[in-house]
């Protein structure tokens, strides 16, 4: 007879309201959420769509202003000792060493003086801080600071480990370091943590960690999407089921509503019509998002945009193009507006944004394309020209040479291509990463 797996955590018409009087709105409305033993959430959303106050909520430390959360079945009232959060920034104690401050986590809890050291040592062990025992916090990389802080809460032993954005105040190598380290113990069985609950913003990190990824909306905070990402471990970040399921967490934050291939037009080459990529810088499309982001609603008049981003319109209407076609706004009745994954990139790290921008290209028929030709090139190197003139069969030479010089700015912002300037070649960044 199968078992079924025990649900661990039920959040039920849980709303948050904050503020009083006038002031007075609804951080998150009517969430539903349920996690079960064995399964590592990731919680994706823009800034503001009540990430952290549902982590609040769900640990105990915040009292929803209605509904309720079930621990184990059981009505969750104050604090839940089962779960711990672990922060985008560990507050380590600066005047205790390494070892220390895990056996505070370890004395706090209640495990007896001689037992806390060599507790502390292993598990300072299994996060890979082996020789640090002695270290001082500010002897240590980002990377490793964040190490001991892992090491503190699994020292807790919390069935419910609850990430807030663990991975986002560090270098993309160590990041990585951490998120393979962090699957390791989890997927080994080697904690007693029964589930995740992870906060990023970073799309790909939840795709290659999650079983699932929910995703949040903002303005009310509510979940908008629930999606099972049924890969076997380890991800292969280029596999095509990979990039299949980070599309869709896009498209669900982009609000896309047509299918891909009516929306993008068809690659050169095939039949149907090739869309151009308008001709626009990314600074300038991300000063339009920015300012968008400082507009209440995150919309605005189009040509009050024109007026204050000083653009002419044509500039502008190039420029909201580009924003739709990659899915960061949307145009109507003269307004324009950000999309949920538009929010995500004006909050988003440089790296960050880099990554976004790259997903969102990659998928654009004409992009798809180059990359395409560059991966069977011999050396993933082709000569401008070359570009240029297969494009020519498509469109006018000034429009073919025009839509290179956009492809490979663009590719360049994602670090998906460089351009060797006395060559005049174009080449792939990582021949890997297509
Ligand atoms: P996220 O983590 O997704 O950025 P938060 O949960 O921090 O979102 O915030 C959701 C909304 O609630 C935001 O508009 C934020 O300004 C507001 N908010 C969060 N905490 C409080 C608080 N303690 N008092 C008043 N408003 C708050």
């Amino acid at each position: 007879m199968i078992t079924p797996t025990p649900t661990l955590l039920e959040v039920r018409s849980v709303n948050q309201m904050y503020g009083s009087g006038d002031r007075r709105f609804t951080a998150v409305q009517n969430i539903n959420l349920s996690m079960k033993e064995g399964e590592f959430v990731a919680l994706v959303g823009p800034s503001g769509c009540g990430k952290s106050t549902l982590l609040r909520i769900i640990t105990g430390l915040n009292k929803p202003s209605s509904g309720v959360v079930l621990y184990r079945d059981n009505v969750l009232t104050g604090v839940n000792p089962h779960a711990t959060i672990v922060f985008q920034t560990f507050a380590l104690f600066p005047w205790l060493t390494v070892q220390q401050n895990v056996e505070i986590a370890l004395k706090v809890r209640g495990v007896p003086a001689e037992e806390r050291a060599s507790r502390a040592v292993a598990l300072l062990d299994k996060v890979g801080l082996d020789g640090f025992e002695n270290a001082y916090p500010r002897e240590l990389s980002g990377g490793m600071r964040q190490k001991v802080g892992f090491a503190r809460a699994m020292a807790v032993e919390p069935e419910l480990l609850c990430l807030d954005e663990p991975f986002s105040a560090l270098d993309v190598l160590s990041a990585e370091a951490l998120r393979g380290e962090l699957l390791e113990l989890w997927t080994a069985g080697d904690i007693p943590t029964k589930a995740i609950l992870m906060v990023t913003h970073n799309i790909e990190e939840a795709i290659s960690l999650a079983d699932r990824v929910v995703v949040m909306d903002k303005q009310p905070g509510r979940v908008v999407a629930d999606l099972t990402v049924d890969l076997p471990h380890p991800r292969h970040r280029k596999s095509p089921e990979f990039i299949a399921k980070v599309d869709l967490v896009y498209a669900t934050l982009s609000g896309q509503t047509e299918p891909e291939s009516l929306e993008m037009g068809s690659a050169p080459g095939e039949p149907g019509r090739t869309r151009t990529l308008p001709d626009v810088q990314v600074v300038n499309l991300a000063g339009l998002l920015e300012a968008l982001a400082e507009k209440p609603d995150d919309r605005a008049d189009i040509y009050q945009i024109v007026e204050e981003l000083k653009v002419d319109s044509n500039q502008l209407f190039l420029l909201q193009e580009a924003a739709e076609m990659l899915g960061f706004a949307t145009v109507s009745k003269g307004d324009i507006t950000l999309t949920t994954l538009g929010q995500t990139f004006v909050d988003a790290s440089i790296l960050a944004r880099k990554e976004i921008f790259a997903t969102r290209i990659r998928r654009l028929p004409m992009f798809r394309w180059l990359l395409n030709i560059l991966a069977k090139a011999d050396k993933h190197e082709l000569e401008w020209d070359v570009i240029q003139s297969a494009l020519e069969l498509e469109f006018p030479p000034e429009e073919a040479e025009k839509q290179v010089e956009v492809a490979v700015n663009w590719g360049r912002y994602a670090e998906l291509m460089s351009y060797d300037d006395g060559k005049a070649t174009i080449s792939l960044e990582e021949p890997g990463k297509i």
